[in-house]
């Protein structure tokens, strides 16, 4: 039984469980608000402390990308991290992420970094309206972000903007990164893995649907050649350079039939929770492969299948179970408005039947817990009729 250990014991960690013990892997995880090292499917049961979970563990890795550096530093030094920690770093920082896109020659929308008020002036010089400017550091679900409309409101955002650099308690020094908003057709991912000896495999790229900058629903596309493989390459070159182990989501503007990198994560990532019951191999299970130094699983969609996260809700209706080909996973979080609680599958054996249980789903769901399935159904109906 090879023993793993996960930074971080939210719902990632506690799918890597899930996936990871038919294999005979034994996934505990670091907790990183208690400091202690937890079951993550059962977090009552307690191992002990960073030290000890890093000696007890043969492998380890993050589960999020804002992970203390220190603590990144001990896990390196055992030589069991993967990801190393300065793909992660790269990950929590998204001053170092532009710059790896930049050294990788990847399309990304333009940016500047800010930190005082002439560089925010400089950036509204270069960029068009509106803008968007996100944090450096601790950004996550849209967290972080303030946007530019119009040029009135410049001063009173610069002034939030201001106060919030003035009070980061950040390690690393606070950052504002401003971004061209980007005029895209849709959003879609690339969740790809790459082995300990370099082979990578990548699923099928996943349409992505935000409300109010956090994901509600993600479905996996027909594979358009075009696109699939220029977001391959991308990914290749990408984790090539970073020499990364494990998975890594890459989110993608596309314009046309081009796409531009929005953001890199790395480690799993919500939109891809479809491969749970899309794909041949899960995305949970081909991570822990990849660091486990196993071969890679096969990343072939099974069926067309689509995600939508629960959102501020701890319960549905029983009746969703009714549906079939409909899988419910509840990450066993306190409920709080706004947090991601849980998410449910949904399949069928081709789209159209995959928009019909949609559509039937999101009559049985809230609005509120369930933003934009109804629209996202509707839609996905009247493209597959
Ligand atoms: P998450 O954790 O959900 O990935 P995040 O906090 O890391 O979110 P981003 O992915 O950078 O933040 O932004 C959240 C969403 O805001 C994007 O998915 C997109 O819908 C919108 N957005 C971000 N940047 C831009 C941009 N340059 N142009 C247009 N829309 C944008
Ligand atoms: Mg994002």
């Amino acid at each position: 039984m090879k023993k793993v250990l996960v930074l971080g014991a939210g719902q990632l960690a506690r799918m890597m469980e899930l996936a990871g013990t038919p294999l005979n892997l034994d996934v505990k995880a670091f907790d990183v608000r208690s400091l202690k090292v937890v079951q993550p499917i059962s977090p009552e049961h307690i191992y002990g402390d960073l030290a000890q979970g890093i000696t007890n563990a043969e492998v380890i890795t993050a589960e999020f990308e804002h992970v203390a550096h220190d603590t990144l530093a001990e896990c390196e030094q055992s030589n069991k991290l993967f990801p190393s920690s300065n793909a992660i770093k790269i990950g929590g920082d998204r001053r170092l992420e532009k710059a790896l896109l930049e050294s990788c020659n990847v399309a990304n929308a333009k940016h500047f970094f800010i930190q005082t008020k002439e560089d925010f002036a400089a950036a509204l010089a270069s960029l068009t309206l509106p803008v968007i400017f996100k944090s450096a550091l601790e950004g996550y679900d849209g967290k972080g972000q303030w946007r530019l409309k119009s040029v009135e409101d410049a001063d009173s955002i610069w002034q939030d903007m201001e106060s919030f650099l003035k009070s980061s308690t950040t390690s690393v020094k606070q950052g504002i990164v401003a971004e061209q908003m980007i005029n895209f057709d849709r959003e879609v991912s690339l969740i790809g893995v790459r082995s300990r000896n370099g082979d990578v495999a990548a699923y099928p790229l996943t349409e992505n649907h935000h409300t109010q900058g956090v994901l509600s629903v993600s479905v996996a596309v027909k594979v358009d050649e075009v696109l699939q493989k220029q977001a391959a390459q991308v990914f290749k070159a990408i984790s090539d350079e970073l020499n990364y182990v494990g998975v890594l989501a890459i989110e993608f503007f596309q314009v046309g039939n081009q796409l531009l990198v929005n953001e890199i994560a790395p480690r799993v990532h919500n939109s891809g929770h479809w491969t749970q019951q899309g794909a041949d191999t899960c995305q949970f299970e081909n991570h822990l492969r990849a660091i486990c130094d196993l071969p890679l699983g096969s990343t072939a969609l099974v069926r067309p299948t689509a995600m939508v996260n629960i959102i501020g809700e701890d319960t549905v209706s029983d009746e969703v179970l009714s549906i079939p080909s409909v899988t419910i996973h509840w990450y066993n979080k306190d409920k709080r408005a706004g947090r991601k609680m849980g998410h449910i599958n949904v399949s069928g054996e081709n789209e159209l039947v995959l928009a019909q249980r949609l559509s039937a789903l999101s009559k049985l769901l809230s609005q509120s817990a369930f933003p934009d399935l109804n629209d996202f159904s509707t839609s996905y109906l009247n493209k597959h009729s």
